[in-house]
């Protein structure tokens, strides 16, 4: 058995100098990962610092006209929030494809970001995982990898990033705000997560030191023509095998002002690639713009046998939430 001791920080620089204060030490909000992940020994603090009652429960209008979603806000709350239903409607309803009702009731938004990824091997101890050990290899590449990575990763790791809210922040063009021991900072959603490369451990840029405090969306939230679709092997309770966050502005003629496209359960980070964007700006919303998008977003995508078929599913995905986009009526 491990011996696990528990405190409860006051407030941010109570919680940051109390994570100092123990090299394994970490911080537990709702829990919903950490505790699975203690379960079945893949981490083992010694020390948890519960950061439930130190603020970021709120979410607020921002001077600019956007929103802060506090870190600690729960998930059903942030989902279910009026200005979020109203103003990011795809932010919604990505959360609301999450997990089960009593764990959105429990996950937090910050940790939610944080979430580690579901490959089955990282899970089990008994096996070679780079990711849970650096070095040890990587037991997904020649195994049972129908979940896995079709886009950036590499040798050492083909996992995904499991959250449908990242994937949904990304297109949103979101901020995420952490505070460290002396200074606070911002970091765009699309730099803040990283491709396995070599050092696949690490699935972020948020410091060792550091805790996300909240999330700033920017004022346009696309709440006119946007989509979640999300494909997986049942319709609840479920990780993405392929998702795609798309949210279009149109012009009276239906042709593109403005496009976002983020693809989730295709790499170790939200997929997207303003490239594709930029190319659809102008064009006509209709099908072949459409394809055309989603040859120029997959024409990467590398297979690694169990996992082929997310390639055309992928193809697919882009091009019928495209057109979902465009036809969307948001629910009065
Ligand atoms: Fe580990 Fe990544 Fe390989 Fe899965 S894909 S076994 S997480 S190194």
């Amino acid at each position: 058995m491990n011996r696990i001791t528990y405190t409860r920080a006051q407030n941010v620089k109570d919680a940051l100098h109390q994570l100092s204060t123990n090299s394994n030490a970490k911080f537990i909000a709702g829990g919903t990962n950490l505790l699975d992940l203690m379960k079945v020994n893949v981490l083992k603090p010694d020390h948890l610092v519960d950061v439930n009652h130190i603020g970021f429960k709120a979410i607020t209008a921002e001077a600019d006209g956007g929103l802060r979603l506090g870190a600690l806000v729960t998930n059903a709350d942030t989902a279910y929030h009026e200005s979020v239903v109203d103003q990011y409607p795809l932010l919604s309803e990505a959360m609301l494809s999450a997990a089960s009702a009593q764990l959105r009731n429990m996950a937090t938004n910050g940790g939610n970001l944080l979430q580690r990824t579901r490959c089955y091997y990282f899970y089990d101890t008994s096996t070679a995982c780079n990711k849970r050990e650096p070095g040890s290899g990587c037991s997904a590449i020649n195994g049972y990898n129908r979940m896995h990575a079709i886009l950036g990763a590499s040798e050492h790791c083909i996992a995904v990033h499991p959250s449908d809210m990242a994937v949904a922040l990304t297109a949103l063009d979101a901020t995420i705000c952490v505070s460290g021991p002396d200074t606070e900072r911002e970091i765009p959603i699309t730099s803040f997560y990283r491709l396995p490369g070599d050092e696949p451990h690490i699935d972020n840029h948020l410091g060792a030191d550091e805790i996300i405090t909240s999330i700033k969306l920017p004022p346009s939230g696309f709440s006119k023509h946007y989509t979640y679709l999300k494909l997986r092997d049942r319709p609840s309770y479920a990780f993405a095998l392929v998702s795609v966050a798309a949210a279009l502005e149109l012009d009276a003629q239906n042709n593109i002002i403005k496009a976002r496209i983020a693809l989730g359960g295709v790499a170790q980070k939200p997929w997207r690639m303003p490239e594709v964007e930029t190319m659809l700006e102008g064009k006509p919303a209709v099908s072949e713009s459409f394809l055309a998008a989603a040859e120029l977003l997959l024409a990467g995508a590398v297979g690694y046998g169990h996992n082929d078929f997310k390639i055309a599913l992928a193809r697919r995905a882009v091009i019928r939430a495209l057109e979902q986009a465009v036809n969307k009526q948001k629910e009065p």
